[in-house]
């Protein structure tokens, strides 16, 4: 890795000295080169004139391109030619028994830069590899080893010495190390070997550890022991700057024990009991000795684990942060859902299946602040950023935080499905049934959770309660309800900017007086395998991937392989009604591939979803990507192999992006599913190397783009100019709604059911930034103060980075190059596309009590947006503004917290904002009072592209920001809604849209509609 960041800059060296001079001349192909490959090549062809082209596998960019074989390394030639050189190589690893367990990768470069095709062979009596090369090595040689958890090694080898073995010592990463620690502990403490079944839930990965993300600790758990299942690793969604916790938990018997670190520190905070069996005494020991939000968290997974709660619901709890009483009651919906009101998919006469895409798409109407809410958008993939979710608190519409209402979008009309769970209800029923009642405390909450689990299983139909089931939703009422920045007509009059979105409006629905819809009776299958069988399909699936890449290109994958990616959408799909999450567990047993090594990615997709896998094969020195896709036949039990003119393996690199034919034929019969554009996407930004946090983002936006990419900058502005204090929490409520909302919620670890980020989508015009010229008020993000019942909230705006794009052909080129742009601006790497960085700003700060608060998370009454209304308030200190709120009356800060020991208990209160004492010791005081916060978000390593500004005439301006419009449009009109991912593509939508003209702007508009029809209630204060 050290060495192919260096080959990266220099590389960039090359190619912006090329572009300076003579932007012009050059094709699109030659510059679509802008990794290492395109370096490299430059590099060889002013070398030629050595003897070595034996050795060279490819001279130019052409050459690779047109060699089906240009599998760099492990390429299999037989070993036994006489024109082959052999390495021997001792790998030995900080932690000694990995090198029983990983397989190293290496990377063999030639003295005039070229990575070398060989093959290895490990001797397991002397316990080294002989690498064999292709040919004779003239010249020194550079050797790489590299394995996942471990920073990679290269040592040079002069080519006297080619026959003496070669030894690498690999030291671990600080992660990897930690993670290595701690489970060597754990086990000691807890004796794994003698377990029934060991579960770890950690807040690694994403969380930075010396300013890295940590994802390093689960590789180091999954290579200690392999009693620890792939699946059993729990990932908590969390933000850079979460304190690092694990729990490992074992079974054994009735027995439920556990073991917890926090703060990266590997002494235990607690080891005891963490069954909902222990004592009250018991749990006030681990409650005391366990701190922060993570107390709940841990011992709600461990208990939902032993209750037998299906992986998919832990896997939604963990992205979500615990179980919860909502996080079972969304899942109750959503199956509830699927059966009733099911998506529906292309069929023929005879109601066979011919696409898996959808003709009809889902939108959530939420409330945030019940966990429900977030089951909605894990299950049906129906995220803030795709415009798949709104919810403002509306419930002084007489909507409930547990109700969800279901838009079931088809053509331009529609089904509205509003659903509960029965929260009070189904508390008597149980407290009847067991004489607890679940709001005494925590234990008798996590009795409650069991006996939800238990009822999933048993008795799902009772759970759930269909409130209204409407059908004949109609344009307006969709745009009235979701919100559009598209030039619309509303009862008639035009709304040019669009307008906002209202969420579940309960009055507004009712109002409507819609017929019923009808039920239809889904059979959602019942699928019966067991784990084994479900392994096995992910092992068969990477035999037969390999099979493929052996047949078509001569390769021969190894285990462990830092090249070789597979990527699918087991663990979210669900096969006959049974969830796919261990499929993963085959995959991982095959290949040795894990997320955390990004060899093993899952992506987001909604649950009814084909499961379908791709593998890829990436090259050090090339731009191309080889791709083989699988879609699993579950009645022939066999896979669907894409095709593409007669071959299995196809490049979908950037020379394919920019050939439109091929596209349409990839589309047609090598990636039929509807997911093509996902997973070329997430396959060309993996050959990016991005970082762990970056790719866990456009794992869950399920794609990437230019458009998602804000939030990355955005999350690193607020964490730094707002770092949380003691008590203190983040809420976000969106204005501008777009793709990067998804990169906000996942990376602040915010969600509607953590009750922490609402969603109000504004018009065009209401998003203009009054702060930063060009930039748009993205939302109001608010520093809450749970203890004093105060907060700062401001203005957040962006501004696009400006990126050339000019020198690209098609759309999907100038898109890649984008994406490519700011994956590096994010990992500090010199890109000279990029003319200027983004901005982001935070005006307009106020201090803010709990009653302003609220209005915000209303969307700001009738009069006002939360814009608007943060900027319409007085400007008060927060010593006045505490002193007023003592002189009014004593409502004073309650003191539930903490202290007592079964506090937190009730649903609704162990969602999130409540508990992030430990995240972090900044003082609450150090950032107040600073007017404006504006910087420029990367500060540094900037000033050599600042240099090259203006060196180029033809610069494409804030393309991002137009195809993230273009994206959002296409995504939020509900006419494109049937299929996001294919509106993705054709920018003609957009420009449907555009040929509406209307002269009125919104403020006018709204005013006209109130007198028209609806008046909405007025707000509770
Ligand atoms: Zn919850
Ligand atoms: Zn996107």
């Amino acid at each position: 890795m050290i060495l192919l960041i260096t080959l990266i800059a220099f590389a960039m060296l090359v190619i912006s000295g090329v572009s300076a001079e003579n932007a012009d001349a050059i094709d699109a192909s030659a510059l679509n080169e802008v990794s290492v490959s395109g370096g490299i090549s430059d590099i060889s062809a002013d070398i030629q004139s050595s003897d070595l082209n034996e050795v060279a596998l490819a001279d130019s960019v052409g050459d690779i391109k047109n060699q089906n074989d240009a599998s760099l390394k492990t390429n299999l030639k037989d070993s036994s030619d006489a024109d082959s050189t052999s390495l021997n190589v001792k790998v030995n690893y900080e932690y000694q028994k990995d090198a029983n367990k990983i397989t190293p990768d290496f990377y063999i470069v030639s003295a005039d830069g070229k990575f070398l095709n060989f093959t290895k062979v490990f001797d397991s009596s002397a316990k080294k590899w002989t690498l064999n090369v292709d040919g004779s090595i003239a010249g020194d040689c550079n050797l790489t080893a590299m394995s996942a958890g471990y920073l990679s090694q290269s040592k040079s080898i002069s080519s006297a010495k080619l026959s003496d073995l070669v030894t690498f010592d690999l030291k671990a990463t600080e992660a990897y190390k930690l993670g290595q620690t701690v489970s060597a502990s754990a086990d000691k403490l807890l004796n794994f070997d003698k377990a029934d079944d060991i579960l770890v839930v950690t807040t690694a990965g994403v969380a930075r550890l010396n300013n890295k993300t940590s994802e390093d600790a689960m590789e180091a758990i999954l290579n200690y022991n392999d009693k620890i299942a792939y699946s059993n690793v729990l990932m908590l969604r969390q933000s850079a700057v979460d304190p690092i916790d694990f729990a490992f938990i074992v079974k054994k018997g009735k027995e439920l024990k556990a073991v917890v670190f926090q703060n990266a520190s590997t002494k235990c905070t607690y080891l005891g009991t963490i069954s909902e069996d222990m004592t009250k005494k018991q749990w006030n020991a681990y409650y005391k000795n366990v701190t922060g939000e993570n107390a709940w968290a841990f011992a709600s997974l461990a208990n939902g684990w032993a209750a037998g709660v299906s992986r998919e619901i832990l896997q939604e709890a963990a992205f979500h942060g615990h179980i919860c009483e909502g996080t079972l009651g969304g899942y109750s919906i959503i199956q509830a859902l699927m059966k009733y009101y099911p998506p529906k998919q292309e069929t023929d006469p005879s109601g066979k299946v011919v696409s898996f895409g959808d003709i009809t798409s889902y939108k959530v109407l939420g409330v945030p602040g019940g966990s429900d809410d977030d089951a909605a958008i894990f299950f049906l993939d129906d995220t803030i950023g795709k415009t798949g979710y709104v919810g403002m608190d509306t419930t002084s519409t007489g909507a409930t935080e547990n109700m969800i209402g279901f838009i079931r979008w088809q053509g331009n009309t529609g089904d509205l499905i509003i659903m509960t769970f029965n929260s009070s209800n189904l508390k008597k029923l149980f407290t009847k049934e067991t004489g607890i009642n679940p709001e005494d405390g925590s234990l008798e909450e996590l009795k409650y959770n069991s006996w939800w689990i238990k009822q999933i299983k048993n008795n799902p139909e009772k759970l759930v309660d269909i409130l209204y089931e409407f059908t004949g939703l109609n344009q307006s009422h969709f745009d009235y309800l979701m919100g559009t920045t598209n030039n619309i007509s509303y009862d008639g009059e035009p709304f040019d900017y669009g307008m906002d979105g209202h969420g579940l409006d309960l009055d507004y629905i009712l109002s409507l007086n819609l017929p019923k819809a009808t039920r239809e009776n889904a059979n959602l299958g019942n699928g019966q395998l067991s784990d084994d069988q479900l392994k096995q399909i992910g092992i068969d699936a990477v035999n037969q991937a390999k099979a493929i890449f052996k047949d078509e290109l001569g390769i021969d994958v190894d285990k462990d392989d830092v090249d070789f990616l597979a990527l699918t959408d087991a663990s979210y799909a669900f096969l006959n009604g049974q969830e796919t999450v261990v499929v993963r567990d085959g995959i991982y047993e095959a290949l040795g591939g894990t997320l955390y090594s990004q060899t093993l990615l899952n992506l987001h997709q909604a649950a009814w979803k084909p499961l379908w896998f791709a593998f890829a094969v990436r090259y050090p020195d090339s731009d191309e990507v080889n791709l083989v896709y699988l879609r699993y036949n579950p009645s022939t039990k066999d896979f669907f192999i894409g095709d593409l003119d007669g071959k299995k393996v196809a490049n979908i690199g950037f020379e394919t992006l920019n050939n439109s034919a091929k596209l349409r034929q990839i589309e047609k019969t090598f990636v039929p599913d509807s997911n093509w554009f996902n997973i070329q996407t997430i396959v060309n930004a993996w050959n990016e190397h991005p970082l762990f946090d970056q790719m866990s983002t456009f794992l869950y936006h399920a794609h990437v783009c230019p458009g998602v990419q804000p939030g990355f900058f955005i999350t690193d502005h607020i964490q730094n100019t707002y770092p949380l204090g003691e008590n203190e929490s983040y809420t976000y409520i969106a204005s501008s709604i777009y793709c990067k909302d998804d990169s906000l919620t996942y990376l602040l670890d915010l969600s509607p059911g953590l009750g922490n980020y609402y969603v109000q989508k504004l018009p065009k015009n209401e998003t203009v930034s009054e702060y930063v010229d060009g930039g748009t008020q993205e939302g109001v993000i608010v520093v809450w103060d749970d203890n004093l019942k105060v907060g700062r909230a401001s203005v957040v705006s962006f501004k696009w980075a400006t990126i050339d794009t000019s020198m690209y052909g098609t759309s999907e080129g100038a898109r890649a190059a984008q994406i490519k742009a700011y994956i590096d601006m994010y990992a500090d790497v010199e890109n000279p596309n990029i003319k200027a960085m983004p901005i982001v700003s935070t005006d307009s700060e106020k201090w803010i009590n709990e009653e302003q608060f609220n209005m915000l998370k209303q969307g700001a009454g009738d009069d006002f947006n939360a814009i608007t209304y943060l900027k319409s308030l007085d400007n008060v200190t927060k010593e006045d503004l505490l002193k007023a709120m003592e002189n009014s009356t004593n409502d004073g800060s309650n003191s539930n917290s903490g202290s007592k020991s079964n506090s937190g208990s009730n649903a609704n209160s162990n969602g999130g904002a409540n508990a992030n004492s430990a995240n972090t010791n900044a003082n609450t005081n150090a950032n107040s009072n600073s007017p404006s916060n504006s910087v420029s978000s990367t500060p540094s390593h900037r000033s050599s592209s600042s240099a090259s500004l203006g060196t180029s005439g033809a610069i494409a301006t804030a393309a991002p920001s137009e195809d993230a419009e273009s994206e959002d449009a296409s995504a939020d009109s509900p006419s494109e809604a049937s299929s996001y991912e294919v509106s993705k593509t054709p920018a003609t939508k957009s420009a449907d849209s555009n040929a509406l003209v209307y002269a009125l702007v919104g403020v006018l508009a709204i005013g006209i509609l109130l007198g028209l029809g609806f008046v909405r209630r007025n707000k509770k204060e």
